[in-house]
């Protein structure tokens, strides 16, 4: 179970990697750099970047100014964790 949820994580977190990335360069604005809210600009926080959760936690919404965080996000995320989930399945941990 332990690895089940391991790899679903690291699968979620590799599928936010992606879609921040494909943001950032649809933006032609510089991949490296803290991850910040599109709208307000405010940096976030540790807390703020747990895949999956976060956007459920907050319900899809910043933190600090309220505006919608692009469903894009959470479709990634959800597809990573999917990859984590059949990859631990298809290896019968
Ligand atoms: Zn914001």
């Amino acid at each position: 179970m332990g690895i089940l949820f391991l790899n679903m994580l690291s699968g979620a977190s590799l599928g936010s990697f992606a879609c921040c990335m494909i943001i950032r360069l649809k933006a032609h604005r510089p991949v490296w750099g803290r991850s910040v809210c599109e709208h307000c600009g405010q940096v976030l926080k540790p807390a703020d970047l747990i895949p999956v959760i976060s956007y459920i936690r907050a319900r899809g919404r910043c933190r600090y100014c309220g505006c919608r965080i692009s469903p894009e996000t959470m479709v990634f995320e959800g597809i990573g964790a999917l990859a984590g989930l059949l990859f631990t399945v298809s290896r019968g941990w």
